[in-house]
């Protein structure tokens, strides 16, 4: 996917068809301001396409309250994003602003995933402060782009029928299949590094990047951590009493 080009006419265009007139006119003005913003930290040059139509079902002060996080969130970050349309609603699937990330810190993320504000300045405060730092001390070279294997599905958790819903119906959880390296004679994955019961070896570099990320998720599972995460990476930002934590 090429890199691309916020268009100030998408403020207009996602706003949602029953807000009220004053609404619109104040979403519209903040949205113009969150789209400014964010396309100063993106790296992109092509034009983009005309938006989805509008499929979610928010009030207006909620999409206006998450663009303005959004705002506050991406802002001086090198990411390549740009806003999407409202998703679903507040009491299922859904988010009030996502945005559609195709990369972070310049690591290219495909195919593009769609997220959360807050989900992708934690990305972008993990690959600028422990998935590259790590790649250049423990391998030598960089990481050059994330296979994104899910990002926004409405499901329940491991797809189980009747369990809770899942950070992913929130656009607030990433998978990833795998990374691929600068250097030449690095097979892309991190297969290399598992043991015999497909976790990571202790010490190795895919385990010190699962470490790494459980100070900025709330939940990682990484390779062989369970039968559900058996090859990849899972990311999210659930928020539990007491501020439990899952790092597996
Ligand atoms: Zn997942």
């Amino acid at each position: 996917m090429r890199p691309q080009r916020f268009r100030n006419r998408a403020a207009a265009e996602d706003a949602p068809a029953h807000a009220a007139a004053d609404s619109r006119q104040a979403q519209s003005e903040v949205a113009l301001a969150l789209l400014s913003l964010v396309a100063a930290a993106a790296v992109a040059t092509t034009p983009v396409p005309p938006p989805p139509s509008v499929s979610g079902n928010w009030s207006a002060e909620a999409i206006l309250a998450a663009r303005v996080d959004c705002t506050r969130l991406l802002a001086g970050l090198d990411v390549t994003a740009k806003p999407v349309p409202p998703i679903g609603s507040a009491d299922s699937c859904g988010a009030p602003a996502p945005v559609e990330v195709t990369a972070i810190a310049r690591v290219k993320l495909a195919p593009a995933a769609t997220l959360t504000c807050s989900m992708v300045a934690a990305l972008h405060h993990w690959v600028t402060g422990t998935l590259q730092p790590l790649a250049q001390s423990v391998l030598a070279t960089r990481v050059t782009s994330i296979a994104n294997a899910s990002s926004y599905v409405c499901r329940s958790r491991n797809h189980i029928a009747g369990a809770k819903i899942s950070e992913h119906a929130r656009a607030n959880a990433l998978d990833m299949a795998s990374f691929t390296y600068a250097r030449a004679d690095l097979p892309a994955g991190w297969a290399q590094w598992l043991g015999a019961d497909g976790k990571p070896v202790a010490g190795s570099f895919i385990e010190r990047v699962r470490l790494g990320a459980c100070s900025d998720f709330t939940t990682v599972l990484g390779p062989g951590a369970d039968v559900y995460h058996g090859d990849h990476f899972h990311l999210d930002m659930l928020v539990r009493k007491n501020g439990y934590r899952i790092c597996q």
